[in-house]
C-alpha cells in the first residue's frame, strides 16, 4: 500500500503506539527516554499525558508525530505505520494525517499567520483544504491573519499554531503543553478548541501540567522515567490532585 493511502476500513484506534523505546547518546551521556511505552487513542477521544519534567513526554509526542524516530517499537496512525520510514515519507504522512502543536508553536517567523496556515496546506496536494481565513476565524484570529508571529501575543501565537496544526483536518491532533504560559481565558479557549476537534472525531493527545487540561480529558496517562505508571486514571481525581499540588507549590 502506498504511504499516502489509508485503508478503506479504519480501526477505532486513530493512534496507537506499541512498546516505544527512545535511546539518546550525547557524548558520554546515555539516556533511555522511553522504556516500552504503549498507548492507544480512539477517534473522538481526548487523552492527557502528565508526568514530571524529564519523564519523556516531549520525546513521546515527537515519536507519535513522526518528528522523531523511536529506537524500538512502532507508531500507527489509522492503522498505517508512521515509524521506521524515511523522513520524507514521515513528513508526508504527518502533513496529511497528524496535526502537531509544539511548545515553540512551529510558526515560520517571516510568514504571516495566514501564510503559515497556507504553507502547511501546500504540503498536501489535492486535499480539499478548509480556507486559511476560516481556520483563523475558528481560533479567533480573523483580525490577525496578516500579523507576523513576532507581532502576536503568547495566546495569539498558541492559537495561530493550532490553526496550522488543524490546516489539513488531521485525524490525530498532538499538543505539547499547549496552554503552558497562557492566562486562564486563553487556556479555556484553546481547550475548547481541542475538545471541539475531538467531538468532530479527531483523536486528541495533549501533554500538560494544567489541571484544567486534565479535566477535559477522557483519560489520563502518567509517564514517569520513560514508563507508563498509571494509565486510564479517572481524569477528575487527578485534576484535583494537580490543583492541590499547584496550590501547595505556589
Ligand atoms: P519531558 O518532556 O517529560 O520533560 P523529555 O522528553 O524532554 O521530557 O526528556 C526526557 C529525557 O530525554 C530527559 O532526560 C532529556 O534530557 C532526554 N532527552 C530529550 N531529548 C534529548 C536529545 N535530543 N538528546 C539527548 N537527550 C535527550
Ligand atoms: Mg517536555
Amino acid at each position: 500500500m502506498a504511504v499516502n493511502e489509508m485503508p478503506a476500513t479504519c480501526s477505532a484506534d486513530a493512534l496507537s503506539a506499541r512498546e516505544l523505546y527512545r535511546f539518546f547518546r550525547a557524548g558520554d551521556e546515555e539516556t533511555l527516554a522511553l522504556r516500552g511505552v504503549s498507548l492507544r487513542v480512539r477517534r473522538g477521544e481526548t487523552v492527557a499525558v502528565v508526568g514530571p519534567s524529564g519523564a519523556g513526554k516531549s520525546t513521546l509526542l515527537a515519536c507519535l508525530a513522526g518528528l522523531d524516530e523511536p529506537s524500538g517499537g512502532e507508531v500507527r496512525v489509522d492503522g498505517v505505520r508512521v515509524s521506521h520510514r524515511p523522513e520524507t515519507e514521515r513528513a508526508r504522512l504527518r502533513a496529511r494525517h497528524i496535526g502537531v502543536l509544539l511548545q515553540n508553536r512551529n510558526l515560520l517567523p517571516h510568514l504571516s499567520a495566514r501564510d503559515n496556515v497556507r504553507l502547511a496546506q501546500r504540503a498536501v496536494r489535492g486535499w480539499p483544504a478548509v480556507p486559511a481565513a476560516e481556520l483563523l476565524d475558528r481560533v479567533g484570529l480573523a483580525g490577525r491573519a496578516h500579523a507576523l508571529p513576532r507581532q502576536l501575543s503568547g495566546g495569539e501565537l498558541a492559537r495561530a499554531g493550532l490553526a496550522v496544526a488543524l490546516a489539513n483536518s488531521p485525524a490525530v491532533l498532538l499538543a505539547d503543553e499547549p496552554t503552558g504560559e497562557l492566562d486562564g481565558g486563553t487556556e479555556g479557549m484553546i481547550l475548547d478548541l481541542l475538545r471541539e476537534r475531538a467531538a468532530d472525531g479527531c483523536a486528541v493527545l495533549v501533554v500538560t501540567h494544567s489541571s484544567e487540561a486534565v479535566r477535559i480529558a477522557d483519560r489520563v496517562i502518567t509517564l514517569d522515567d520513560g514508563r507508563v505508571r498509571d494509565a486510564d486514571r479517572p481524569a477528575d481525581r487527578l485534576a484535583d490532585r494537580l490543583e492541590e499540588a499547584h496550590h501547595a507549590a505556589g
